[in-house]
């Protein structure tokens, strides 16, 4: 894998596309800053070997318009702060003003371009757009792991303009590697515990997966598919009708794969889907009409603590309780537990995709997993085994 570590760039402008799409307030004021930080190894690399770094990003979907609430020079002073270098700013990421700025560009400096999503080029993954962009550096570096999965001209096009001199950034080659933590080179057993809302979207993760994993955990909303399908009763519970036969169908595959596959026993089921319902703990299999499951229940945790720590190898992609409710939130709050302690048993725990990482982070579980992912889409993609065009670009 061709990383920063492969180069040396003293005297060298690097044109890094990171991932520097952070919320702003009203006030403009950045109000996450996890991802300048998780971009911070990578530019500072190019500083400190002697070179220059170019910073290209987009911000929000300006739809190939330039609004000004949507500018990056909203976050310049914050990159700065992190970064620990005054960053310059240029207000366009093409063009005659961006080249000169990069031209004027001393080692040890870096300059933040304007958003790259101001052109519809951009999105369009345009070539004469990339090659325009390619003019800003002498080594392009991907390091925007929630962008890898589009085919947008930063993201994958650009590559083409420097054959021989493009490489992952930091933060982009940990996610490749995290991912191959699982789902290529992992230590048996390997386990994933797969929660959300909807069988269909997880659908084609599923059946990749079944050929990686010893063990399938399958929790939240999507259990009641799988139950139903089984002859259960459950209720109002959340269930697609229509993939019935496609959650048999899995079960089988996963049988003639060896695969366990462990599903809820019981569940906390509610009369309404609010947090000041009454609940009950029901059977799985016999939720009455007028009540649905929303949690995990008492039996079913105890049996997914045995799996989750016996596991040497963690992949979690969705709650297993509507989490975001109090009232129903202990479920994944007790599988964030046991990925910790399994973790700290020296298991690798990877947690991504979607709102599992929202999960993770509300329930301060972000620094006892081994590593959790800052592309929500892209893991997605990457988990459903897809080779990412952002990835593939830079391995031609
Ligand atoms: P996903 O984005 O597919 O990972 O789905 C996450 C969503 O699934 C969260 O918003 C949860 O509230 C929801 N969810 C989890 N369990 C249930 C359930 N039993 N019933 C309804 N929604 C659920």
């Amino acid at each position: 894998m061709k990383t920063l570590d492969n180069y040396n760039f003293e005297n060298k402008k690097a044109l890094i596309r990171v991932d520097f799409n952070v919320p702003l307030n009203e006030n403009f004021e950045v109000t996450d800053t996890n991802r300048i930080e998780a971009a911070k190894p990578t530019i500072i690399k190019v500083l400190e070997d002697g070179g220059s770094a170019v910073l290209m990003s987009h911000l929000g979907r300006p739809k190939g318009e330039r609004n000004p609430d949507l500018s990056l020079k909203h976050i310049c002073a914050t990159v700065s702060d992190i970064i620990g270098v005054e960053v310059k700013f240029v207000a366009d990421c093409v063009g005659e003003e961006a080249e000169k700025a990069v031209a004027g560009l001393q080692n040890g400096e870096v300059l933040l371009l304007e958003n790259l999503r101001y052109y519809a080029e951009e999105g369009k993954g345009d070539e004469n757009f990339a090659e325009q962009l390619s003019k800003l550096g002498d080594i392009y570096i991907n390091d925007a792991f929630g962008t890898a999965h589009r085919a947008h001209a930063s993201t994958t096009i650009v590559a083409k303009f420097f054959p021989n001199a493009k490489c992952f950034g930091y933060l982009l080659a940990k996610e490749i590697d995290a991912i191959a933590k699982v789902m290529q080179t992992g230590e048996k057993p390997v386990l994933a515990i797969l929660g959300g809302a909807k069988v269909s979207s997880k659908i084609t993760i599923i059946e990749n997966i079944l050929d990686k994993v010893d063990d399938l955990i399958i929790g939240g909303g999507m259990t009641y598919t799988f139950i139903k399908a089984q002859g259960g009763e459950v209720g109002d519970s959340i269930c697609e009708d229509d993939k019935m036969e496609l959650a048999l169908n899995i079960l089988k595959q996963a049988k003639e794969k060896g695969v366990n596959v462990h599903i809820p026993v019981d569940v906390i089921a509610a009369d309404d889907f609010s947090n000041e319902a009454n609940t009950q703990i029901m059977d799985v299999n016999k939720i009455p009409q007028g009540w649905q499951g929303l949690d995990a229940g008492p039996n079913t945790l105890e049996s997914f603590k045995s799996v989750i720590l016996g596991a040497k190898t963690i992949l979690w992609n969705g709650p297993v309780g509507v989490f975001e409710m109090e009232s129903f939130a202990k479920g994944t709050i007790a599988v964030g537990n046991c990925i910790e302690e399994a973790t700290k048993n020296g298991a690798f725990s990877l947690v991504g995709g979607g709102d599992s990482v929202a999960a993770v982070k509300q329930f301060g579980f972000e620094e006892k997993v081994s590593y959790v992912s800052t592309g929500g889409g892209a893991m997605l993609e990457s988990l459903e085994g897809k080779t990412l065009p952002g990835i593939a670009a830079i391995l031609a």
